[in-house]
């Protein structure tokens, strides 16, 4: 197998607030590999979004990463200059936000914003880069292109601004595309058309995907691997049919219990029970599912948990898997 084209290992991130550290990712590790779509998968507050921040170097300025380190085709990212991360996010890496319209800048055209993204990262006569930002509109699949450029983003629909924003994520040919809950608030057919259209870019383009969604069946539908995430800790990584039909953390079950068209039997279907564990707290236990666990065994309590080899490409955080 090839080297993968982003690799992040061990990455341990807080916040410094007013009611002290926030521990939110705690040695957390997984790899993209080229042309590979991975679901980054857990409940709202798991670490996914500080995940993708963290890579994009896009953190708030209370973010502290304490330890870890982040390698894209070989380079080191973390250690990267201020104008050297400028220049590699956009050219080489980009990113969608969940709300398509938040994305992007209210007072401009929306065929403007991706002019000004084609200009930053490859100066060229104004002509060539309307060509080519019609192109970005055209590759996106925006009915009649030419007039769109014109267009607001207020007057736009949500999925055609979701459409403009990998537009602009998409422009610059990246080779790592991070969608952040791209289609969150988005209705079920406005989804699948976003969803098909990454997929695709990704297949004609090589480009690697991180999906991060809470969405596991969406999640199931268009990722070749999940990474599972509960409480800033990656539970258990590998392929999605493995992960959907033989899980091995307590977790992962739960969650595959959790939505309804993976259930056979409706009246298997559980919501997940119990919330995340306070990651202020200075006494989080090795395993941060522990306290909501019906798994739970004395040696969950003791020394650090770490991700384990469970299959050639499955691995698992947990004393007691399935
Ligand atoms: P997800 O995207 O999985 O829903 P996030 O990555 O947004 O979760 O957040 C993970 C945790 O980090 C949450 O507990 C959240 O409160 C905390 N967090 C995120 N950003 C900040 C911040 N700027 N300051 C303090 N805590 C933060
Ligand atoms: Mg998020």
């Amino acid at each position: 197998m090839s080297a993968p084209l982003l690799s992040v290992r061990n990455l341990t991130v807080d916040f410094a607030t007013r009611h002290g550290d926030v521990h939110v990712l705690d040695d957390v590790s997984f790899d993209i590999g080229r042309g590979e779509i991975i679901g980054i998968i857990g409940e709202s507050g798991s670490g996914k979004s500080v995940t993708a921040y963290t890579i994009m170097g896009i953190l708030d300025h209370a973010a502290r990463i304490r330890s870890g380190e982040i390698a894209f085709d070989g380079r080191d990212v973390l250690g990267m200059s201020g104008p050297e991360r400028d220049s590699w996010r956009g050219a080489e890496a980009s990113i969608i936000f969940q709300n398509p319209r938040t994305a992007l800048n209210p007072i401009r055209s929306t065929g403007d914003q991706i002019a000004d993204v084609i200009a930053r990262h490859s100066p060229a006569s104004a002509a060539e880069i309307r060509r080519r930002a019609v192109a970005a509109l055209r590759e996106v699949r925006i009915p009649d292109p030419e007039r769109r450029m014109k267009a607001m983003p207020y007057e736009l629909s949500g999925g055609l601004c979701q459409r403009i924003g990998i537009a602009i994520a998409l422009a610059c040919r990246p080779r790592l595309l991070i969608a952040d809950e791209p289609t969150t608030g988005l209705d079920v057919t406005t989804q699948a058309v976003i969803m098909d259209l990454i997929r695709d870019l990704a297949q004609s383009q090589s480009m690697s995907v991180a999906l991060i969604t809470h969405d596991l069946a969406l999640a199931a539908e268009y990722c070749d691997r999940l990474v599972i995430m509960h409480a800033g800790h990656v539970v258990e990584t590998g392929p999605t049919p493995e992960i959907i039909t033989a899980p091995r953390h307590p977790y992962t079950s739960r969650l595959l219990r959790s939505v309804p068209s993976m259930v056979e039997d409706l009246n298997e279907l559980h919501p997940i029970q119990g919330s995340l564990p306070d990651l202020r707290r200075k006494d989080l236990p090795p395993c941060r599912l522990a306290e909501r666990c019906d798994r739970r065994l004395s040696v969950c309590d003791a020394g650090r948990l770490r991700l384990e080899a469970c299959g050639p490409a499955h691995s698992v955080a947990c004393r007691n898997p399935l």
